[in-house]
């Protein structure tokens, strides 16, 4: 699992930082870091960051970071 701040909250306590699965066998349920809430998948997440990606508003190093996680996992899948 990576701890990844991202552009969006927790619904349950509204932390920003959530862990993403690196490997396979971990799943595809990014969690809560805090209170370990599954927030979403990460077929959801990547398209919510390619989104951002798109627009280009704020090239934030997270973001990156996040982007070549799940870009790892694509090319491990
Ligand atoms: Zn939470």
């Amino acid at each position: 699992m990576m701890r990844v701040a991202l552009d969006m909250e927790c619904d349950e306590c509204g932390h920003d930082q959530f862990m993403l699965p690196v490997q396979k066998k971990q799943g595809d349920q990014v969690t809560c870091v805090q209170c370990g809430k599954p927030t979403c998948h990460t077929s959801d997440l990547e398209s919510a960051l390619g989104a951002f990606a798109k627009h280009n508003t704020v090239p934030e190093p997270v973001l990156e970071s996040a982007t070549d996680t799940l870009g790892r996992m694509r090319e491990n899948a």
